[in-house]
């Protein structure tokens, strides 16, 4: 199958064009319709297999089709929380990259850099945030952030956000969240641990695998 096949709105199929991007990698030609359904998922997928596009350019596609219920500055519409600030980076580059032709915003939090450019930033509007755990509820605990309006949640890597011990901050953040919202939830391995967080998340999830 081609992009063309996917559903994907022009401004995105332009991007990904642009991106120089030809054919959908498997996990895309998996993933992307089930996000764009609006179902929850769960994906085995590797670093190096596309899964980042796999998962941005359905929520491009949700976020820009649908008006947010309200819009306030700092109150995104959709969270992707990742263990890594160079991950949580590049993930955000991808929105940006995949989103460039679409009126949609994005930010990029994390911790060991100084929070008052973050708070200056949340002064505006965000659709999509990526953040790592911790940082993201020191805002929480400033009230410089509103995760009631989080529609669409991502958890990237969640193996590594478990190996480096983010659980109870992720279960923390989780309770923040309003209860009617998609889940999406990537991870490379699945262990005990992974399938009890599944569990506890996702609502008739359907798998990917590749
Ligand atoms: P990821 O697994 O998300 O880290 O992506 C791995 C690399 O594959 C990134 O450098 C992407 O730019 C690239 N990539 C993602 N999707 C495609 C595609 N459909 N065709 C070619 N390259 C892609």
């Amino acid at each position: 199958i081609g992009f063309a096949d996917l559903a994907l709105s022009a401004p995105i199929q332009q991007a990904i064009a642009e991106t120089g991007y030809t054919t959908p990698t498997p996990i895309q030609a998996q993933a992307i319709p089930q996000v764009l359904a609006g179902g929850d998922l769960m994906a085995a997928a590797q670093t190096g297999t596309g899964k980042t596009a796999g998962f941005t350019l359905p929520i491009l596609h949700l976020l820009s089709e649908a008006h947010a219920h309200n819009q306030k500055p700092g109150r995104p519409r959709c969270l992707i929380l990742t263990p890594t600030r160079e991950l949580a980076a590049q993930v955000e580059e991808s929105v940006q990259t995949y989103g460039k032709h679409l009126p949609l915003t994005s930010m990029v939090m994390f911790g060991g850099v100084a929070i008052n450019p973050q708070i200056t930033r949340l002064k505006k509007r965000i659709d999509i945030l990526v953040a790592t755990p911790g940082r993201l509820l020191d805002h929480n605990t400033q009230g410089t952030i509103d995760l009631s309006g989080v529609e669409i949640l991502v958890l990237d890597e969640a193996d590594r956000m478990l190996d480096m011990g983010f659980i109870r901050d992720i279960k923390k953040i989780l309770a923040l969240l309003p209860k009617k919202r998609q889940n999406l939830l990537f991870s490379a391995t699945f262990s005990d641990e992974i399938k009890a967080l599944a569990d506890g998340l996702l609502h008739n999830p359907g798998f990917v695998e590749v």
